[in-house]
């Protein structure tokens, strides 16, 4: 396949037939069966079918992983690389995903059932810039020598923690995992990664591609495997130094858990969100605003962390607007994710799928208004559909304002003053992002800072950039992915005083 076009297969079968899945572990710098020799079914969202048969590792297999990683540690062929080397290697690791783009993209579209677009131009481009973007740092940070008196030198030294457990989730595999192998790798770490059950297949995949790219055996392990036997196991685990954590808050607060129970081992948590996109009526360009309401939840079928899920639109402009955003979210409705036209694909399996219709189920019965869609659709294909669906008439007690949907659902909320839709924004255990649409620049600076969020985007959403730091407030976690902060989670301070003669 050409490094640049936008892959093809006429059915998942035929993705299959070209790609192979490898569904095995990789421990060591190779690829292994888990020691029990269990497997489970890798199923595609876009058919139903059985795309892969992936290793179902348990406790003994993180722990044969764990002591890998752990060798390789303290062996030191890449914990005391020189930043240099680690940059050059960790480039040529982001060169290499980029020369398997098309393959990576069309395992990520069949195994997690996003569009074949998104998955060609978002996921795997922006996995090899984050790659790209930590080799570069490698090699860009310096420790500090402390203003003491002249009689000491007092030098502050960053060290790698260890053993990383990267723990992973569905909704954009290798991007997530991307973010926490980046900053870990580049600080010297071995990592453990276990990608979530629902979409092992990039993860996988790129281990090769890594030890291809000269990071010495046993650096980065994969695990594939269930969250309450994988997962638990990198949590409990009493020679894992750190777990980095994407997923939701339920599981987030087990981390915490674990590592209590375990040797304390330290945890960052990137959680939910229930993301307020607020509309004030002084915005002049409300079609704009309107169409970043709609991708901001329907991007991605709403299973994105930060999506746009409350919409909160001043009074005066509600119908007006809700029908701008109808009218857009009618050009992104669910179709093949294979065809390189479609913008919404599959729920990521029948389990998701049902979560969200139960949502919908939830809203009627709590007497929202079904504004547009809620329905499963294209049930023919055996593959796991929904349309995009809009609520109005939502109140923000309502089981669809508080509770993270991960689906193409949106709540429409009003408010009549400012205030007002600052505190329906913050009414949420969640504090990942938020949004506002404003001319007035006094207003837009005192809302940002009003909203407890980790990040507020004012006439925009969703942008960001590797440069730039994301992560929540409140349950939607602790630590920064992206951006050179977040190397430093996975370092410690060391001080060193050095007493003169
Ligand atoms: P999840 O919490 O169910 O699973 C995430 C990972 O944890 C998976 O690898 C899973 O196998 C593992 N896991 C599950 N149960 C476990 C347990 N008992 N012990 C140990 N590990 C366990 O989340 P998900 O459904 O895969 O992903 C959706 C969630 O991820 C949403 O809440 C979304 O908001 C969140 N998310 C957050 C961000 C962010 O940056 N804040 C980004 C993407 C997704």
């Amino acid at each position: 396949m050409s490094a640049t076009a936008i892959p093809t297969a006429a059915s998942v079968a035929d993705a299959v037939a070209r790609l192979s899945p490898e569904g095995r572990a990789f421990i060591d710098g190779a690829y292994v069966d888990a020691l029990s020799g269990e497997t489970f079914d890798c199923v595609s969202p876009i058919d139903g079918s059985v795309i892969a048969q992936v290793a179902a590792c348990d406790q003994a297999d993180v722990d044969r992983a764990v002591k890998g990683a752990r060798a390789a540690f303290e062996k030191g062929a890449w914990s005391k690389a020189s930043p240099a080397k680690r940059k050059h290697t960790l480039i040529r690791f982001a060169e290499l995903i980029r020369e398997h783009a098309d393959e990576l993209a069309l395992l990520e579209t069949i195994d997690m059932g996003k569009p074949i677009a998104d998955s060609r131009q978002i996921d795997i481009p922006g996995a090899a810039k984050t790659i790209n973007f930590y080799g570069e740092c490698a090699d860009k940070v310096s420790d500090e020598i402390a203003p003491t008196d002249p009689s000491a030198v007092a030098m502050v030294v960053r060290e790698p923690l260890g053993v990383i457990g990267a723990v992973v989730p569905w909704n954009f595999p290798l991007l997530m995992a991307a973010w926490k192998l980046g900053p870990a790798l580049a600080t010297g770490n071995s990592v453990v990664l276990k990608p979530a059950e629902q979409s092992p297949l990039t993860a996988i995949r790129i281990a090769q591609l890594a030890v291809d790219a000269g990071i010495p055996a046993g650096v980065l392990q994969v695990v594939p495997g269930f969250g309450e036997t994988a997962g638990q196991a990198i949590g409990l685990h009493m020679d894992v130094d750190m777990v980095a954590f994407t997923g939701s808050t339920e599981v987030g607060k087990y981390f915490m858990r674990y590592s209590g129970e375990s040797n304390l081992k330290r945890v960052s948590l990137e959680c939910g969100g229930k993301t307020p996109h607020i509309i004030l009526p002084d915005y002049p360009d409300l079609d704009k605003a309107a169409e970043a309401v709609a991708w901001g939840i329907f991007f991605n079928q709403g299973e994105v962390c930060n999506a746009g899920s409350r919409l909160l639109v001043h009074e005066g402009i509600r119908d007006d607007f809700i029908a701008r955003v109808a009218k857009v979210a009618q050009g992104i409705q669910p179709g093949n994710p294979l065809d390189q036209g479609t913008k919404m694909g599959a729920m990521v399996d029948a389990t998701q799928m049902e979560r969200v219709l139960g949502y919908i189920e939830a809203g009627k019965a709590d007497g929202a208004t079904v504004a547009m869609g809620g329905s499963r659709v294209m049930q023919d294909t055996g593959g796991c559909f929904i349309e995009p669906t809009i609520f109005a008439d939502v109140t923000n007690d309502m089981k669809i304002a508080q509770e993270e949907i991960f689906g193409p659902v949106l709540s429409a909320i009003t408010f009549s003053e400012v205030d007002e839709a600052v505190r329906i924004a913050n009414d949420t255990v969640y504090g990942l992002a938020g949004a506002l649409w404003t001319r007035d620049v006094s207003t837009a600076h005192k809302v940002a800072r009003d909203i407890k969020a980790g990040v507020v985007w004012v006439n925009c959403f969703d942008a960001g950039d590797i440069t730039t730091p994301f992560g929540g407030f409140k349950q939607s976690g602790f630590g920064r992915d992206k951006s050179m902060h977040a190397m430093e989670k996975y370092t410690d301070l060391k001080l060193i005083w050095l007493q003169l003669d």
